[in-house]
């Protein structure tokens, strides 16, 4: 190499870290750190924040939401947020605000810029119109929180979190247009789909274990005659499996939909007498295997219930 040579590539050399390095501060601009409480919100914040944020969900998919524990790690997770999501209608008033103390970041609190209530902008069933204690055991006071279950809520969620990143990140407000709109049209797509699976079964009538399917069952047309549980929270005692068991039959309810995280004992005996058949469906992204994205939820859950519903209907 002449000298000549060895100073050109030299030069060469310096002039691409320069330029890297000047690309690389650019690029550095840290992703926005979310945490949200459940594997739903998660997804919806992946599909709206794409690549300019990180996103870790506190429950995991197959676990009760109302039950969660506080664990250490969480507390480490949440004091490093710069945006916690929640599903809200106190849901998790059991776990999450503990963690938002303990995690003594002040970004996240209620009424915080980096705290977002997801309850706050879609349809929400079931609220209650008397007086109502927890004393009682119901854990849905504030009306039902298992609301992410209609497609139509998923979109309102995300046109939430598409708010809140553009408000935190306004110089990225174009990107989550953008990553909304994608979303958007291929939830619309899925919703044709779905549709067209579950409309031979309008009315037909089923039993849940927890009241976590009403805005399922509504965007769906399918009638839930009654629950395993009296009440969201309370096992069932025996007067009330037998008055189940008699409601089913005369109401030719075949179908025991159950979340993964509940024992099938009670359901399979409630099932077994009313001569149905217990169907476990996936509540969260992460429900069930391969579960895992938002529009993957509802493509597992509708088909499942599709097709136990042409078993049980003969439709
Ligand atoms: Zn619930």
């Amino acid at each position: 190499m002449t000298r000549a040579s060895f100073l050109v590539r030299t030069i060469a050399v310096a002039a691409v870290v320069a330029i890297s390095g000047v690309g690389g501060r650019a690029a550095a601009v840290a992703p926005l750190k979310i945490v949200a409480t459940t594997t739903d919100l998660a997804a919806l914040a992946r599909e709206v924040g794409g690549d300019k944020v990180t996103v870790t969900a506190l429950a995991a998919g197959r676990q009760d939401p109302h039950q969660v524990e506080a664990k250490p790690s969480f507390i480490g997770l949440v004091s490093q947020a710069d945006l916690l999501i929640a599903v809200g209608r106190e849901l998790e008033i059991g776990w999450l605000p503990v963690l938002q103390t303990n995690s003594r970041n002040p970004k996240v609190q209620v009424g915080a810029s980096g705290y977002l209530d997801a309850s706050l902008n879609v349809k929400i069933l079931e609220i209650p119109t008397g007086q109502l204690t927890r004393a009682m055991g119901d854990v849905h006071p504030q009306g039902n929180p298992h609301y992410w279950l209609d497609p139509n809520n998923g979109r309102l969620i995300a046109q939430s979190i598409r708010a809140k990143l553009q408000e935190l990140m306004p110089a990225d407000r174009a990107y989550f247009d953008q990553r909304y709109a994608d979303f958007d049209k291929r939830l619309a797509v899925a919703e044709k789909r779905w549709d067209a699976a579950l409309a031979p079964y309008k009315g037909t009538k089923l039993v849940t274990y927890h009241r976590s399917w009403p805005n399922f069952m509504e965007r769906w047309g399918l009638d839930v005659i009654g629950y395993v549980e009296p009440r969201p929270g309370i096992p069932a005692p025996p007067s009330h499996i037998i008055e189940l068991v008699a409601e089913m039959k005369r109401q030719g309810a075949k179908i025991i939909v159950v979340e993964p995280y509940w024992s099938p004992k009670t359901p399979e005996s409630i099932a077994g007498r009313a001569e149905g058949r217990v169907l476990v469906l996936a509540p969260s992204v992460g429900g069930a295997e391969g579960v895992t994205d938002y529009i993957g939820l509802f493509d597992y859950d509708v088909t499942h219930l599709a097709d136990a519903l042409k078993q049980t209907t003969g439709r």
